[in-house]
């Protein structure tokens, strides 16, 4: 028998926006929750993001479920600011009274078979005490573990290193020599403000993909979701288009500074900068890796259900391996369009249904 300090029903990891879209749909359903976040403050990654950071939708295609993002004044151009954002998420939290505690860290996931319907229980040791509980929803997001490609030398190259989740501001770089990497809508948005104040260079490993101006992400996200519909059964991956370029003002205005254009990787780092593939070297102050993030899911090692590519095989939301686990906001792996904020809120209501109805046959 395992001694808890606490017991839940359901205990969800992570309280960013898609913790707090479960914890929405958990509260209507009448079920008992708490969620865990290992932040001091409420928002998720948002705080993390850069400060000049903006959603690509307008407010109205931005929300979580039951209540909408307040749009910006009418002085502002339309795309809510990283700090309104996390402004609308701490009310969101507040206004659905939400049963978040923080900081508290999960270390470690497990099974326990001491609850009465031992099916799919659960201890989860924490940096302040065990819980246990009958099912755990991981939404733990990706921020905290960010992808940084290996290049040889890489170890002994004096510059700054730094990855787009440690980036603040253009201005350290003032006057340097900069490699941003990554193809992606970080490394357009790091690219065009770093390159008014640096000598930039885009290495991507292929030539960006950009969408036309007129499209924002609420396009892309009905765009997209028309095209999955169309396809769902037949099994087919979802549309690729979420993945390119987003014209947001800033990359605009890069892009009528001629800056937009991209090479292809370096093949090694020398102590003060790197080596072309035609081997031509160059100086080079400062990389900034744009290159992404896997699932921050290090907790359920001790589970035994996580591939190396950081996943964990699910149907929808729900674990395929372990009764109890869910998963959601990772992305279109664990629900379409999860990892925003207009998807997360259909995989959250489907794993609350999924989870009553489980607590319902485990508890009889
Ligand atoms: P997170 O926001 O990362 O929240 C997870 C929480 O869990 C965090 O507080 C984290 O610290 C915590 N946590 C992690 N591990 C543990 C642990 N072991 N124990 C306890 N707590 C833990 N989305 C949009 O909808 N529109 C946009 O315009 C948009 N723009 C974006 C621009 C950029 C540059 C980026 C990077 C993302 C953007 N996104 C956008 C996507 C969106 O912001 C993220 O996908 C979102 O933050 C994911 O939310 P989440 O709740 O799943 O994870």
């Amino acid at each position: 028998t395992v001694s808890a300090d606490f017991t839940t029903d359901v205990l969800v990891i992570g309280a960013g926006q898609s913790g707090l879209a479960v914890g929405y749909y958990l509260r209507r359903a009448g079920l008992n929750f708490v969620l865990l976040d290992d932040q001091a403050a409420p928002g998720g990654a948002w705080p993390h993001g850069w400060n000049s950071l903006r959603l690509f939708s307008p407010a109205d295609a931005s929300s979580l479920p039951g209540w909408l993002m307040p749009r910006p004044s009418a002085n502002d151009s339309g795309f809510p600011t990283r700090d309104a954002v996390i402004d609308y998420l701490t009310q969101y939290e507040q206004r659905y009274e939400l049963p978040v505690r923080r900081p508290v860290r999960v270390a470690a996931v497990r099974r326990s078979s001491s609850l009465s319907g031992s099916v799919g229980s659960f201890v989860v040791e924490t940096d302040a005490g065990t819980y246990q509980a009958r099912a755990v929803v991981c939404a733990t997001g990706s921020w905290r573990n960010p992808i940084v490609p290996q290049f040889p030398g890489q170890a002994d190259f004096g510059g700054v290193q730094l990855h787009s989740a440690q980036y603040k501001q253009a201005a350290p770089f003032a006057g340097q020599r900069v490699l941003v990497v990554g193809s992606g809508n970080s490394g357009a948005q790091v690219l065009a403000e770093v390159s008014q104040v640096a000598r930039t260079t885009w290495v991507t490993q292929e030539e960006p993909r950009f969408l036309p101006d007129d499209v924002d992400g609420r396009v892309l996200f009905t765009q997209a979701t028309q095209r999955y519909n169309a396809q769902a059964g037949a099994a087919a991956a979802p549309p690729a288009t979420l993945g390119h370029i987003v014209m947001v003002p800033p990359v605009k205005e890069a892009r009528g500074r001629g800056m937009l254009g991209s090479v292809r990787p370096f093949v090694r780092f020398t102590q003060t900068g790197v080596v072309w593939a035609d081997g031509r070297e160059e100086a080079v102050d400062a990389v900034i890796w744009c290159t992404g993030f896997r699932p921050a899911l290090s907790f359920l090692a001790g589970l035994g259900v996580l591939h190396p590519n950081g996943r964990v095989a699910t149907a929808g939301a729900r674990a395929t391996a372990v009764p109890g686990l869910w998963l959601v906001g990772y992305g279109t792996w664990t629900g379409f369009a999860s990892a925003t904020l207009i998807g997360v809120g259909r995989s959250a209501r489907a794993a609350a249904d999924e989870i009553k109805a489980f607590l319902e046959a485990v508890m009889v």
